[in-house]
């Protein structure tokens, strides 16, 4: 199996390389040259697995060049009791008949970005291993909330690897700051930044293009890599779900062997939805999927009309995990919209960069809309979503979660398709449980003066629901770390921690 880049790279390299390597040389991504077809046979194969078998099958098609015990202890390592509140790790629940939530926050820090940090680190080094590469990785990131401690909790503790997390010590929720803050690991750090996330994101993009301090480290045998989802070893370990969830609809009878179903997924940078699009590729029956966005809707009007247009200013919203104005994965499908012509999705790359928009020709805009559907959500119908699901299902969704249903009401409406649909649900409710309050409340004011930690209580008894363990004792946890710096500090702090 080879992965080339999208953006004509000449090398076709292993997937471990890929994943070493994270983004190609040329700044395209690293994908499979072909994407592999499973037989008929070989999906009906999977009925019996669980999910970490079903894991290892899906992972082992596309890293041939890991070995099978070392892919295993990857994955028991990544998904099991300790790690995950559920023994199905993405459960699906039903909420009517024709639709199912696909629960992926049962995880350690409770929400969606958990099935792939917990995996790729160890991808990483076993990758690392593979190709004799004796580097002890340095994951830097500046995060404003939910990836940061995702990674945090992915990486600590894994051999040769260290994490530095930068975050905005003012830009991020009481509950997201008491969760990096009080993370333990023996190669954990934690900096809080005087400033906001651009700022912090800035400092890291400059510590990245610093060549000077990349030679020092390089000297100590150490290699700056990032955790964000353009890494291949991050969107892989997200196709598994999809098979899984199909194998789970198959047993509790909702389908037959064969029936397709949709697929509706809160979207921020297109990693979620472009992994369902590859199991599609790869022989899963799935009809539409459903792309949903919040007011940030550059990827629906991109569907809807062929042009990406990211000069818009973007807004702030109840959910901040899908406020992004460029979907980075998204080069990654117009890779495979236009036939894999690198220099098309060069050309159109550069007219983003240099016009922040561009158009898709016709045969790629066709291309897209046979196997997508897009739409938004304003801040408003989210809340409303909020409370009429739990009206109606006695079921509580975070604000990410109920754009997707939000979403997928409209897209009823307009199709009436009323196919069988998955609904990814990308977040606990508790972890954004002053929106969530605010949308079930009629005195919502009357909860403005409370924090987080007190809301999660108060959350649990208006729904009946408990306080997912991640976060019920996070308030008594101990802080473990409270270095914070200046904005132009940030090169100095990450020299000093790899003294
Ligand atoms: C990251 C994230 C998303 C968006 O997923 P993408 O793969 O970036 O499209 C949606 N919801 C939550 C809660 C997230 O953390």
């Amino acid at each position: 199996m080879e992965y080339i880049s999208t953006r004509g790279y000449k090398n076709h390299i292993t997937a471990s390389s890929a994943i070493v390597s994270g983004i190609a040389p040329d700044g395209g991504l690293f994908v499979p040259r072909c994407i592999p077809v499973l037989s008929q046979n070989e999906i009906i194969g999977l009925y019996k697995k669980n999910f970490q078998d079903i894991a290892f099958f899906i992972i082992k098609k596309f890293i041939p060049d890991i070995e099978n015990e070392d892919l295993k202890k990857c994955i028991s390592q990544a998904y099991n009791s300790k790690s995950f509140d559920n023994p199905l790790i993405c459960p699906l629940r039903p909420l009517t008949d024709s639709i199912l939530m696909l629960e992926l926050w049962h995880g350690p820090t409770c929400a969606f970005k958990d099935i792939a940090l917990q995996l790729l680190p160890r991808l990483l080094t076993v990758s690392a291993k593979n190709l004799g590469d004796e580097s002890t990785f340095v994951i830097l990131a500046a995060t404003s909330g939910d990836t940061g401690k995702a990674a945090l909790e992915g990486f600590k503790d894994v051999p040769k690897t260290k994490v530095v997390v930068f975050f905005p010590q003012d830009g991020v929720s009481d509950i997201q700051k008491s969760q990096m803050v009080t993370q333990e690991g023996n190669n954990v750090h934690v900096i809080g930044v005087n400033g906001n996330f651009d700022h912090a994101q800035s400092g890291v993009k400059e510590i990245f293009a610093d060549k000077e301090l990349l030679n020092t480290l390089a000297a100590k045998n150490m290699k700056l890599s990032s955790a964000n989802s353009i890494n291949w070893g991050r969107l892989l370990p997200q196709i598994v779900y999809y098979f899984s969830s199909y194998m789970a609809l198959l047993k509790s009878s909702h389908i037959k062997f064969g029936d397709k179903i949709n697929v509706c997924i809160p979207t921020g940078n297109f990693g979620n939805i472009m992994a369902g699009y590859y199991a599609k590729k790869m022989g899963l029956p799935i009809n539409k999927l459903i792309i949903a966005t919040n007011q940030n809707d550059v990827l629906a009007r991109f569907v809807k009309t062929g042009v990406y247009d990211a000069s818009k200013d973007l807004k702030t919203t109840i959910s901040p995990s899908m406020d992004i104005l460029v979907s980075s994965n998204l080069e990654r499908l117009l890779f495979e919209a236009s036939g894999h012509d690198s220099e098309k999705v060069l050309e159109l790359m550069n007219s983003l960069k240099q016009n922040r928009s561009y158009k898709v020709d016709k045969e790629i805009f066709s291309f897209i809309r046979e196997d997508f559907y897009a739409d938004y959500a304003t801040e408003k119908s989210t809340l409303k979503s909020i409370k009429n699901v739990f009206r109606n299902y006695k079921y509580v969704v975070d604000p990410h979660t109920a754009v997707g249903l939000h979403v997928y009401n409209k897209y009823v409406k307009k199709t009436e398709d009323h196919t069988l649909t998955i609904i990814a649900s990308t977040a606990s409710p508790y972890k954004f449980n002053r929106s969530v309050i605010n949308a079930l409340n009629k005195k919502a004011q009357s909860f403005e003066n409370k924090d987080e930690f007190e809301l999660l209580n108060i959350l649990s008894a208006t729904t009946k629901t408990l306080v997912p363990k991640p976060l019920k004792h996070l308030a008594s946890k101990p802080v473990l770390h409270n270095t914070v710096c200046e904005k132009d500090e940030m090169k100095k702090v990450l020299e000093k921690i790899l003294e």
